[in-house]
Parts: C-alpha cells; structure tokens; sequence
C-alpha cells in the first residue's frame, strides 16, 4: 500500500500548491508524489573548479569568494566570484538588494548554477547562492540509518532535479522548494508505504527495500545507494509488468482449449521432400517450436520475426500443412493485395507436390471467383486460402478453420483478429502464428508481446550476398547515374524510393515529380524504361507499372515508400533512398531489403543533403555499417525510444513505464521476467501466502493491461 495522504496537508504545500501539483504534475497523493523520481541529480558534494567550468557543463557548484561587485543600474548586478583556479562573473536580475546586502567583497559562498558563454566568456547567471556552512554539512556521508523510517534522513550529498513546468515556477515552486516538499513527503509519507515484493524476492535478487529505494532515489546519500534503488523501483516495475503479461497468458492457455495437431501428415512431408534447398538452421528450430505446440493441445500464439528475405514464406506454408495434415483449414492473411497476391503466387511452387488446394481472396475478386472460393471454404474443399481483410467478412465462413497466419501482425487490429476466431465452425479457437520482417528488439518483444511466445529467424538462406550500403551526397549524383547505368547494362534494375512522411503532403508528391522527370531525361526511352509507382495512382495503374517492373519490362522504379513491404524483385541490385535523412533505421532497413534477394551483389545508396542532424548521420552511419535489423533495431529503441518505433505507435506499450527503460534496462527485465516465471510455474494461480503481496499488487487497475496484444 502506498500512502494516500492529500499532498495538500504536507507542509509547504497547502490547497493552493496541491491543486497546481496535481494539474501540472498529475499528483495528488503523497504515494504518487514519491514515486515521481528526478529525471537527474545534482552532485552537491563536489565543487568545480572555475577554471574548468566548460558551457556544455550540466549545473556545477562552485566555492568562491565575492571579489568584487558591479551594480549597473537597479535592475542587473554582476558579482565577480574568485577560487585562486580563476575569475567568473555572476548576474543577478531578481533580488538584486537582498544579494547586494549579503555578497560583500572577501566573503565566501557556495554558487550553484549552469554555465554558459556570453560574450566569449563563462559566466553564470542567477545562480543560487547558499552560504559555505550548509554545503560542509551536506558532505558528510549519512550512516544506514536511512533503513529506519522514522529517524530523520541524513543529508544527502546529492539532490535530485523534478520535472518542472512554467507554471510551477511561477508559483515559486523552485527546484528547492520541491526538494523541501519531497522531505516533507518522505517525512510524512515513508512509514505509509509497504512493501510490494515478497521477502524471498528481494532476497533471491538483491533487492533493497521499498522504503530505502524512495528515499534514496529523491535524497541519495551516495552513488552506491542511490543505484541499488533505482535498481529495485526498475526491477519492480518491469517484474510485475511481466508477471501480468505472463499470468495472462498462462489464464488463456488453461482456459482455452486449443487443436490438438498430433501428426505432420503427409502434405508436409510431400511438400518437404520437394524442396528445392534444405531448411536453414533457423527454420528448422522455428518449424520444431510451432510443431510442438500445435500438438500440445493448447492453442499456438506464436511471434515469427525474421528479417525480410530470412525464408519465412517456408515456414508458414509448413505450418499450414501441419494444420492440413491433422484435418484442418489454414488461412493466411497479409495486410495489402499486393502482399496477398505475393504470397499467393510464392506458395504455389511448395504446394504443387502436396496436391492441396489454394485459393485467393481479396478485395478485387470477382463476384463470381468469390462466390466460388466462398463455397469452397464453406465445404471443407479449399485447404488453404490466402487473402487481404476481405477473408474477415461476414459471409466467409470456414468448414474447420485450425490455423491462422498473419502477416505484419501490426496492421490488424484487435477486433479482426477475433473476427477470425469466430469463423470455425468447429469451435475451437485456431492456432495463431503471426509473421513480423520488422524486427523488434528483444526487450520491446517482451513487454509488446509478453504473452505470446516468440520465435526468431536469425538466420538468412545461405548464399545471400551483402548488400553494400553506400551515403551520397548531391555532387554525387553524376557518379551513382554513371553506376546506374553499368548495373543496368548488365541487366540489373534499380529502384529509386522517394519518402513519403505524409500522404497528403504534396511537397512529398512534387520531390517524387521532379525526381521522374529527372531520371527520364537522364535515362532517355527508348534505351531505358522507367516505371513510377506512388500512392496516389488508380490501384490498375500501381498494378501496371509495378508489374512491369517485377516482370523486367522496366529498368528503374521510381516510387514512392509503398514498395517498403512486399515486391520481390530478385533482379533488382541497386536501392536508391532519395532524402535518406527523412526515414527512420527501421524503414531504410526495410527498403534495402528489396534488394540482395538475388544472386547478384547489390548496392543500397543513401542520398542525403549536405547539413545532417547529429541523430540522422548516426543512423545514416548504422545503416553502411550493420545489416542486422535487430542490431538497428536496437539502435532505433535507443535514439527514438520504444514508443516510436514501427508496429508499436498504433498500440503502444501496454503500459507507461515511469523508471525502467527498455531500451536500456535490458538486463533487469531479463531478471525480473525470469523473477515473474518462477513464481508463476510454482504458483500459477498466485494463492500461496509468500506471494499475497503479489496478488494485491496485481489487483491494481494500472496492471489491467491493455488487451491488444492477445490474439484469441
Ligand atoms: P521472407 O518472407 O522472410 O522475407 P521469403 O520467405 O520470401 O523471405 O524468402 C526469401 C527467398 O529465400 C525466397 O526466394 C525463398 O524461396 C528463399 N529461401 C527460403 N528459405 C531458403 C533456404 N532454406 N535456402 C535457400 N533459399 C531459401
Ligand atoms: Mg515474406
């Protein structure tokens, strides 16, 4: 239980004050004001020396002495402080009398400020100014007493920095006043707070206390403290985050009856012993982790990441065949027509030895096809059918549905997922295996999809060349159309890829215009063919060009990001990314997966401009330097943080994380997730007495986690 004292009766805090808190900072109990941690400390048990006090310096504390005293006028004072290291000025616009009283030439202060450069030289303005004796006590290291709620905090030696907002400074809610109302909080407050880990826990993964942890993440008494609490409020917070995901999980699989698939029948071994290359190493542990649980008797909810061109197309026809082989119908379904069609098209080879039949359903088959593929499904005669949103209408109904794939698993809601569900009607709740090229790093993985399980394809089919991945400037360009021009004399096609941030903006369209218009010029017809595709062409004009590109008509797509999933152009060698700078990694990664899917060497160029941000030459650098998607993945978590990255906008995490970063916290969740387990595979239900603390905790409504990520 944390402590739900109004923070209106702390002192120094009052109705006014409490009121502001609340609507600026979302507080209102002293339990929730305590857990709103600093976003940083300052250091106040260490002085800078003034001669080495640099701008790009975070708040410094200085001990100096008053040298002298400019009083311009009665709105601005400069007070030149001296340590023997050198000399710095001091302005002061506020309370200039008051200052002008105390700081006397030869008397001694502590000055705590930012450092900056103003006309070449460092000063500091408005700092704060605490007298010499206040600052001696505060470097005197407290005892463990701190264990004891109770018995007054010893002094920190460092202070921590709150999130603030103009309105709280307006009200005088200074950095000094919120370190004063934090005390007032902890003195108030602590002995309310009880603890939320069991002791076993805390001992297993040595964790201090709760009550050590608060206090020492707002008044630290030194760094060693000050870490192993922000350990145990990370810890705690990633552990019960994923003791809820996984009790969801192990609720579903003891409610839900799932297929038992027993066998692999003889449509997978068919289809296996015709294969034109063995499996990877990769696919097989893959195809073994979805045979087992098919014929556990539980229902599948598996992640399948792979990069793009790791051979997942494989495992899912294999998988559908395992559902075939048991009875059963599979479907799969792919965000786009173009993906739907793709795969279509691909599975066919692999199904021709198993003599099982496949069918294709989207939204541009005809009435009479529809009717047909319908029926089809309806009497069991259709093994598996391939489609777009369209196999979620009302009138697709399947004779016994027992697996579903889904690819690129973010763009279907929650609701269409369970539409599915519905469809069977044999009852039971279909296997689900989702397919994802976009990888996620592990930690995200986790928390986005803490209830499936997941398998990865970290492997590609050997053979695969590098793609070279190249940055180029403007003054390049002459070079890299000399470049096309070779590649495609040798047969090679090129793709130019324009970015488009937003559809209707019409500046993306132009930059795409112009760019065709310059390719066509430069690439003349009828030596060179150019196709252009973008997202504002009539779906039988997209078809068109993109068909001729696919099928060699054209040498050069120019197109817009629609080409980022989907299109598989083995011929293709060279990947053109016009204004580079404008596409997150996991994008670029995506786009340069197009190319290298051939036996030829291929080539991604990065155009960019001349002026780069730090963060985009960093991700332009990533790009020439790695091809692994889940090292730029990583990477992408890191600079944009978790919420940013592709597939998790439109559901975000599960819940706001308020300490823990997943980005950098890997290892933490990695115990905690490994915490939460053990405690589920012993106590399942979570009933014994050690883990009632548990139960109550879980009870909490910002545990209801969000259900998107479940499947059923
Ligand atoms: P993904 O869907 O993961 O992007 P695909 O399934 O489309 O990848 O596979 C990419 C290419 O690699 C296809 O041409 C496929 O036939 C081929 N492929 C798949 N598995 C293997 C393998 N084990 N050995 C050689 N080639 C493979
Ligand atoms: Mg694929």
């Amino acid at each position: 239980m944390a402590s739900d004292m109004d923070i209106m009766y702390l002192p120094g805090v009052g109705p006014k004050r409490a009121e502001l808190l609340r609507k600026e900072l979302n507080v209102s109990t002293v339990g929730e004001l305590l857990r709103l941690y600093p976003f940083r400390y300052i250091d106040k048990s260490r002085f800078v020396r003034i001669c080495d006090a640099r701008p790009d310096m975070a708040y410094i504390q200085l001990k100096a002495k008053v040298a002298r005293v400019e009083l311009h006028d009665s709105k601005r004072m400069s007070v030149w402080i001296s340590d023997g290291s050198g000399e710095m000025e001091t302005v002061f616009f506020k309370g200039i009398k008051w200052m002008h009283e105390r700081l006397k030439p030869g008397t001694e202060w502590i000055f705590f400020g930012k450092p900056q450069t103003f006309n070449g030289r460092i000063n500091m303005v408005h700092p704060e100014v605490d007298p010499v004796t206040a600052a001696k006590a505060a470097q005197q290291p407290g005892t463990d007493s701190v264990l004891q709620p109770g018995i007054p905090t010893p002094k920190a030696s460092m202070t921590g920095v709150y999130n603030s907002t103009e309105r709280l400074k307006n009200a005088g809610i200074t950095g000094k006043v919120m370190n004063k109302i934090m005390e007032a909080a902890i003195e108030k407050g602590i002995a309310m707070e009880q603890e939320s880990l069991p002791e076993y826990i805390m001992k297993q993964y040595g964790l201090v206390p709760l009550r050590y942890a608060l206090r020492n993440i707002h008044f630290p008494q030194d760094m060693t403290s000050l870490e192993k609490s922000k350990y145990r409020l990370k810890f705690e917070e990633l552990f019960f985050l994923q003791l809820s995901l996984l009790k969801q999980k192990y609720v579903r699989s003891r409610d839900i009856h799932g297929i038992h698939m027993p066998k692999v029948g003889e449509a997978f071994n068919r289809c296996y012993e015709a294969l034109p290359f063995p499996l990877t190493g990769a696919q097989k542990r893959v195809i073994t982790e979805i045979r087992n649980d098919m014929k556990s008797g539980q229902q599948m909810n598996r992640l399948l990441q792979g990069d793009v061109g790791s051979g997942k197309t494989m495992v899912a026809v294999l998988t559908a065949l395992i559902a075939i082989g048991n009875g059963y119908q599979a479907c799969i379904m792919a965000p786009t027509e173009v993906l739907a069609q793709q795969h279509f098209k691909n599975i066919q080879k692999f199904l021709a030895p198993t003599g099982v039949k496949s069918a294709l359903l989207t939204g541009s088959t005809k009435t009479s096809e529809r009717r047909e593929v319908h029926a089809g499904l309806a009497d069991g005669s259709i093994g598996i059918i391939v489609g777009t949103h369209a196999l979620l209408e009302d009138v697709v109904m399947f004779q016994n549905l027992g697996l579903a794939i889904i690819d690129e698993q973010h763009r279907f809601g929650v609701e269409q997922r369970s539409k599915l569900w519905k469809k069977s009607s044999c009852g039971a709740a279909p296997h689900v295996l989702v397919m994802t090229a976009t990888p996620i790093p592990r930690t995200l993985a986790m928390t986005l999809y803490g209830d499936l399980d997941v398998s990865v394809i970290d492997e590609l089919p050997p053979g695969r060349k590098p793609v070279q991945t190249i940055h180029a400037t403007e003054g390049k360009r002459p070079q890299l159309y000399n470049f096309m021009r070779q590649e495609i004399a040798k047969g090679r096609q090129v793709f130019i890829v324009y970015p488009l941030i937003n559809e209707t903006e019409k500046l993306d369209y132009q930059s795409l215009e112009a760019g065709a218009e310059e390719i066509m010029t430069k690439f003349p017809f009828p030596q060179y063919k150019t196709a252009v595709v973008h997202g504002k062409q009539l779906n039988d004009v997209k078809k068109f060009n993109m068909d001729a590109f696919a099928a060699g008509r054209a040498d050069i797509l120019v197109a817009t990001s629609v080409i980022e999933v989907g299109v598989d152009v083995p011929n293709a060698s060279v990947m053109v990314i016009e204004s580079a700078e404008r596409f997150g990694l996991s994008q670029l990664h995506q786009l340069r997966g197009r190319v290298g899917r051939g036996s030829e060497k291929s080539y991604c160029v990065l155009m960019t401009g001349h002026k780069l941000s730090k963060e985009s030459k960093h991700r332009i650098e990533l790009m020439c330097a790695t091809e692994n998607g889940f090292e730029l993945a990583e990477e992408d978590m890191k600079m944009r943080g978790p919420g940013d990255l592709e597939g998790t906008q439109q559901s975000g995490l599960p819940i706001s994380l308020n300490i823990a970063s997943l980005a950098k916290d890997g290892l933490i969740l990695n115990a905690a997730r490994d915490a939460a387990e053990a405690v589920l595979k012993e106590d399942p239900t979570l009933s014994l007495l050690k883990n009632q603390l548990l139960r109550n905790e879980l009870i909490k409504d910002k545990y209801k986690i969000k259900d998107y990520s479940k499947i059923s």
